[in-house]
């Protein structure tokens, strides 16, 4: 299996863009939120979307000029249209629009309708972490559904992912950031090039029938993935379609066409100043006091706190290289040519 650095794995990726027709700026956002993904451990998020961005700009699915529209101004409510752009360029903008309002008024609630992939959403607690604020997401995904709700046989959700992230004073934010199906679907997709099973309980075949196959998360017919956490990962997602499209103007997985290659997401975010409501003691002493009493709960700290395991993949991987899977190599050795 090819092992690739990041810089290397970064300007492969951004070449893929830019052969597509895009922008360097774009290519380049676009090729290290990837890398990113990638690096901290997604690879489900990482440059093996490529191949599907691809084909979804072949099919007008993508829009790579697009940046994010302004629907609806309601300060500190704020509506975009990211008009098919590539999610890491329009989510972007959103969020800083975000932080921009949360700045002045204390919150923000941003919604974005119809964004291109918005990839791992958790880049976009980081972005508000960064600059101090909490922040929480919602958000659907509009292409066939492949997640099946709990009780149910057929799929009706998209893999919709929540997220929320909490910054800690003097240390890295807590980000809670996943998909609401049991896994992502391009954990699949990675499983199945590499010729691995998923664990059992996973997956259901067409007939709602439960598999281990992870073809029939990839290829027609399809099956369908279990939500995460029994009926409550289910409520969840429902919420995701509910808050990140039904209530903000964006599609719902109802209506998606099957066959599309565009990945469309539409997102829910609320953005928070923490020093406004516990107020700064709370934030600054009880937050870091209270992470440390949970890694106590092992004797090594065994225990992680959401976005722990993403910075020390992180680690691992810069100094280590980014090991891709020989078909998604080879997919991106085509697209180069
Ligand atoms: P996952 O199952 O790996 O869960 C990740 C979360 O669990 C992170 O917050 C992580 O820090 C935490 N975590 C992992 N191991 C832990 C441990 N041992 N102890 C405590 N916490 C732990 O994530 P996933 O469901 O595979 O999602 C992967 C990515 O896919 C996410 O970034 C998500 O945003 C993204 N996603 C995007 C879309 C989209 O349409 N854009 C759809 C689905 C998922």
């Amino acid at each position: 299996m090819p092992v690739i650095d990041s810089f290397s794995l970064s300007n492969l990726a951004s070449d893929v863009l830019i052969n597509a027709g895009c922008s360097q700026e774009t290519a380049l956002k676009v090729a290290n939120n990837l890398v990113v993904s990638n690096l901290k451990g997604h690879d489900s998020h990482g440059v093996g979307m490529l191949p599907r961005y691809i084909a979804a700009i072949k099919e007008d699915g993508l829009n790579i000029h697009a940046t994010s529209k302004i629907t609806k101004y309601n300060s500190p409510f704020i509506s975009f249209d990211g008009q098919a752009g590539f999610g890491q360029v329009v989510g972007h903008e959103v969020i800083a629009e975000g932080i921009k309002q949360a700045k002045q008024h204390g919150f923000a609630i941003t919604s974005l309708a119809n964004a291109h992939h918005l990839g791992r959403i958790g880049a976009f607690a980081e972005q508000a972490a960064d600059t101090g604020f909490l922040s929480i997401h919602f958000a659907n995904v509009y292409t066939k559904p492949i997640v099946v709700p709990w009780g149910g046989v057929l799929p009706r959700f998209g893999t919709n992912p929540f997220c929320i992230g909490v910054p800690v004073k003097d240390q890295a934010p807590v980000i809670l950031d996943f998909a609401t199906s049991i896994i992502a679907s391009g954990k699949a997709r990675i499983a199945f090039n590499k010729g691995e099973a998923l664990p059992s309980g996973y997956a259901v075949d067409p007939h709602g029938i439960e598999t281990t196959d992870p073809r029939y998360l990839v290829q027609e017919p399809f099956g369908g993935l279990m939500p995460f956490g029994l009926h409550k990962g289910s409520g969840l997602s429902l919420i995701c379609s509910l808050l990140g499209a039904a209530l903000t103007g964006g599609l719902t997985e109802r209506t998606a066409a099957p066959g599309k290659k565009a990945i469309i997401n539409n997102m829910l975010s609320i953005i928070v100043d923490p020093k406004r409501l516990g107020g700064e003691k709370s934030f600054e002493y009880e937050i870091p006091e209270l992470l440390a009493w949970v890694k106590q709960s092992h004797p090594e700290s065994a225990a992680l706190i959401p976005g722990e395991n993403e910075r020390e993949q992180y680690a691992w991987r810069e100094k280590n290289g980014i090991d891709i899977d020989e078909s998604t190599w080879s997919e991106l050795q085509i697209l180069i040519q």
